[in-house]
């Protein structure tokens, strides 16, 4: 029972504080400062939870987190039972507890007309707290249902899927043609925001349950995907969707021009202190980033930290409020009052801005971009003003405007699986592919979305392959693939 005069007594929302900014520019460590349960303000915080009649909390979070029951464990210390209960609707609150947008939070009732209950940093806490008591053990099935399945590819929505099953006592495998686990926590989001050793001490726990992990091996082409559906009783797909988008205009070839993810991926290589061959580096250059989501402010931090001369950012968009506005006192579309850490560490920001043209040396290399103001058109869209061009200084050119779906190439000649009009593999309801046995999860199902979605994905749909195995399921299964 949450204590029903907390949010009274304590209106201001309190977190930890981030590390200073001219501290963390010097390193990739993770921006927060250290994380402590004692802090003195957790509780009254926690006490700030209205535990209400219809905590539309719930419906916020995509895993349907019972967040006041963990709000008022925290208020009381009992971090054994916070954990095991964020554990019950969550594998991995370390992922989300850092790097979730939190739509709970906008979906808290308390957030009409006060700040709301600061639910994400909770999750970080117990599940921190959790690991420093020895609380996170591995839990074994207690029997095996002698069924084998196979995840293709290792983020959130693979490692869900593979812990839900494994625990239920099926024999899992985990293919990632990567050389570590964990997708696009692992080297597409850098480590100040998340730091590997989270992964790492999870993959820990998975396969003291398990689960098996192959990797370096790239399903298509190390092995063919009838192979592999031969091989064991289901499949499930988790390969993301990591075909990027395109910005095709005049100057696309030039030096200095690449894919953001070509540039993080090189970069939190380097940081995790692995080789890398044919690095890109920031250092001394003026660096624009065209895409104002979270790829694009993960593409500045790391720019800052490696010492650029400039970072500009480009949003074709219109600059979104970062405080609610009065018209608006119901929470709104998640994210929308979103700052970045990186955009609190230094750049430019420039707003309703069109990339016309990449601008070359003599050399093939980019020196400048060929930006123009963005005008709206009656029917909605939004094109360059003539006679508004400038050019802006630029050595590396990131083009960080989100990703068109899953890759398909490995699958010719193999599965027959057909995309949906938005690019990604088609499946019913309950993540059922129109080839028996395989299923598919995550952002491959789904398009580029959150953590928090492919968690929930990867265990729902690990609910519908023990069906499919079993023909009944005790497993949770928060969402549907619709
Ligand atoms: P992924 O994490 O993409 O994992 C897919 C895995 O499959 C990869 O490891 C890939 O190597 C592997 N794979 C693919 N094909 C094969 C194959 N044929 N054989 C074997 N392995 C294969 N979300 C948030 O909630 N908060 C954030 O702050 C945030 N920041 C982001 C920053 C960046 C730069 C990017 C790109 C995304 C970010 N996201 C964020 C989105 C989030 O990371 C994704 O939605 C999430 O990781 C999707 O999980 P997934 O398991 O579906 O796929």
């Amino acid at each position: 029972m949450a204590d029903p005069r907390g949010f009274l007594k304590y209106r201001e929302r309190e977190l930890p504080a981030n590390r200073p900014v001219a501290v963390r520019l010097r390193d990739f460590r993770d921006v927060h400062e250290h994380r402590d349960q004692a802090s003195p303000f957790l509780k009254e915080q926690a006490s700030r939870c209205m535990d209400c009649g219809i905590p539309f909390c719930h419906q916020g979070c995509p895993l349907g987190n019972i967040i006041p029951e963990w709000n008022d464990l925290v208020r009381e210390g009992q971090w054994a039972d916070a954990i095991d209960r964020l554990h019950a609707t969550n594998n991995f609150p370390e992922f989300t507890g850092r790097v979730c947008p939190a739509p709970c939070e906008d979906a808290c009732v308390l957030g009409i007309n006060q700040p709301p209950v600061t639910i994400k940093n909770f999750e970080a806490e117990i599940i921190d707290e959790a690991y420093r008591r020895g609380l996170v053990t591995p839990q074994v099935p207690q029997r095996f249902t002698g069924k084998t399945v196979a995840i293709i590819g290792s983020g959130p929505a693979g490692l869900a899927a593979a812990q839900q099953l494994s625990r239920i006592g099926h024999t899992v495998a985990v293919y990632e043609r990567d050389d570590a686990i964990g997708g696009l926590l692992r080297y597409g989001i850098p480590d100040f925001k998340l730091e590997k050793e989270l992964i790492d001490r999870r993959i820990e726990q998975m396969r003291a349950e398990g689960t098996v992990f192959r990797t370096g091996v790239e399903v298509g082409r190390d092995i063919s995907w009838n192979d592999l559906r031969d091989r064991y009783d289901a499949v499930v797909i988790a390969t993301g969707a990591t075909v990027p988008r395109e910005l095709a205009l005049p100057g696309r070839e030039l030096a200095g021009v690449h894919y953001a993810m070509e540039y993080l991926v090189r970069s939190n290589r380097e940081t995790s202190g692995r080789v890398v061959t044919d690095p890109i580096n920031a250092a001394g250059k003026h660096v624009i980033v065209i895409g104002g989501g979270d790829t694009g402010s993960d593409c500045i931090g790391t720019a800052l930290r490696q010492g650029a001369a400039s970072v500009t950012n480009l949003a074709i968009g219109r600059e979104l409020p970062h405080v609610r506005p009065d018209s608006e006192p119901w929470p709104t579309t998640p994210r929308l009052y979103e700052v970045s850490t990186s955009h609190e560490e230094g750049g430019e920001r420039k707003f309703l801005a069109s990339t016309v043209a990449y601008v070359g040396d003599e050399n093939g290399h980019v020196r400048h971009l060929r930006v123009s103001k963005t005008q709206y058109l009656d029917d909605g869209r939004r094109v360059p003003t003539p006679g508004t061009e400038e050019d802006l200084p630029a050595d590396l050119v990131l083009i960080a405007m989100g990703f068109t779906g899953p890759e398909t190439s490995t699958m010719e000649g193999s599965l027959d699986l057909p995309v949906t009009t938005r690019k990604s593999f088609a499946r019913n309801d309950g993540f059922a592919t129109q080839v028996p046995g395989v299923f598919v999860a995550g952002d491959a199902g789904r398009g580029q979305s959150l953590i928090v979605w492919a968690i929930a994905e990867g265990r729902a749909a690990a609910a519908s392959v023990d069906v499919y195995l079993r023909g009944r399921t005790e497993l949770p299964a928060p969402v549907s693939a619709s």
